[in-house]
């Protein structure tokens, strides 16, 4: 087989782990991917071909981050594994296990794999959910140093699985990586193009404003990274030297939905954009609302305030450059519509 090197990307049916198995594809590596099953493969496939002509370099194995059978035979002969796949949960599921368990057993089964085969690298998915200062009402500013608490009860229980798992993974290097080390990437909210309608539960931001789902704006702001960039990072973070060891965050501008809804009016069809909501919502209505309805109240404590993220570090150390927030929304927006998702 020919390429730069083997890559097992974990999750490939997913928002960012079909992007990190396009980019490294084009990039001319062979990739491995998991599906928790492989009566996915064929829609995958077809995902991928329409940005990339695989080849013979792109093959499928099935893993499940809740069972130990087939990961160490998906990272058998790798060079590099990213591992991308990881439960999302906008909303507060009843019991944090269900997204805290996955998340933690997941890294270290695919940790574990790749230490036995004997990778040059692992590169984990992490998030700023894992990056964070406290949870109260300040504005703040984050880096790589910040650590979400993850026994503070304000904190979501995707944030927890994200620090749980993510301290897991650099426990296990620590303790057993040997000649594997670990680099994460720690992305804000993620956007851009969609690759088909199985998409990431962060593409919602747009898709509810686009759709009309939302009544009004809320006072509500994130820093945005686009999933290009954000699938470059894995491959910066996966090879350059300097980045053993180190946590990057991929963020960029931060952007108030406000801001995000005026984009879109402002750039798309007028059509396009008819649904797109000019009122906002004032906090209390969001607070009020978000006591019977889980989405908003899993929210509401954002309401106002900015937590900022800066990614620096990735941009110092590794080169990395992440495009303008405008050509992200668009970019996601317009590929909703033209899958015919809203
Ligand atoms: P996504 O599109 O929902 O992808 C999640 C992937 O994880 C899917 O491939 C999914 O497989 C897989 N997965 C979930 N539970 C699994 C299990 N039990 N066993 C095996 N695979 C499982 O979401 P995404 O946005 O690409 O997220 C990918 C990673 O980025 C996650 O680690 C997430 O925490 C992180 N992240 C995302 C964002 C964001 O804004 N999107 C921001 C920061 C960090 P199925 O297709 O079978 O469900």
């Amino acid at each position: 087989m020919d390429g730069k090197g083997v890559v097992l990307v974990t999750g490939g049916s997913g928002y960012i782990g079909g992007w990190c198995a396009i980019a490294l594809l084009k990039q001319g590596y062979v990739v491995r991917t998991t599906v928790r099953n492989l009566s996915r493969e064929a829609e995958v496939r077809a995902r991928f071909a329409k940005q990339t002509d695989p080849g013979n370099r792109l093959s499928f194995h099935a893993a499940d981050l809740m069972a130990d059978a087939g990961w160490d035979a998906a990272a058998e002969g790798c060079d590099y594994v990213l591992h991308v796949a990881s439960p999302l949960g906008v909303a507060e599921p009843k019991d944090p296990d269900e997204l805290i368990v996955p998340a933690r057993e997941g890294a270290k089964r695919a940790v574990r794999a790749a230490i036995k085969a004997g990778a040059k690298r692992v590169v984990l998915t992490s998030s700023v959910a894992a990056s964070s200062k406290d949870e109260g009402p300040g504005d703040w500013l984050a880096d790589e140093s910040c650590w979400t608490d993850p026994t503070d009860r304000r904190v979501s229980a995707y944030a927890k699985s994200k620090t749980i798992a993510e301290r897991a993974a650099w426990e296990l290097i620590a303790a057993e990586g040997g000649k594997t080390t670990l680099a994460t990437v720690n992305p804000a909210l993620v956007l851009g193009p969609v690759l088909g309608a199985d998409y990431s539960e962060s593409v919602q931001v747009v898709e509810r404003l686009l759709s009309g789902r939302v009544p009004g704006v809320p006072r509500l702001g994130f820093n945005i990274v686009d999933v290009r960039d954000v699938a470059d990072l894995h491959i910066r973070a996966m090879t350059a030297p300097e980045a053993a060891g180190q946590r990057f965050i991929a963020a960029g501008a931060y952007a108030w939905m406000g801001d995000l809804a005026a984009l879109l009016r402002a750039r798309l069809d007028p059509a396009a954009a008819a649904k797109v909501p000019t009122r906002k919502v004032p906090d209390l209505v969001v607070r009020l609302v978000g006591l019977f309805d889980t989405d908003l109240g899993s929210v509401a404590p954002g309401l106002g305030r900015t937590h900022d993220f800066t990614s620096a570090k990735a941009q110092n150390l590794l080169g990395w450059r992440p495009r303008p927030t405008e050509e992200t929304v668009i970019d996601c927006a317009k590929s909703l519509i033209a899958e015919g998702l809203v």
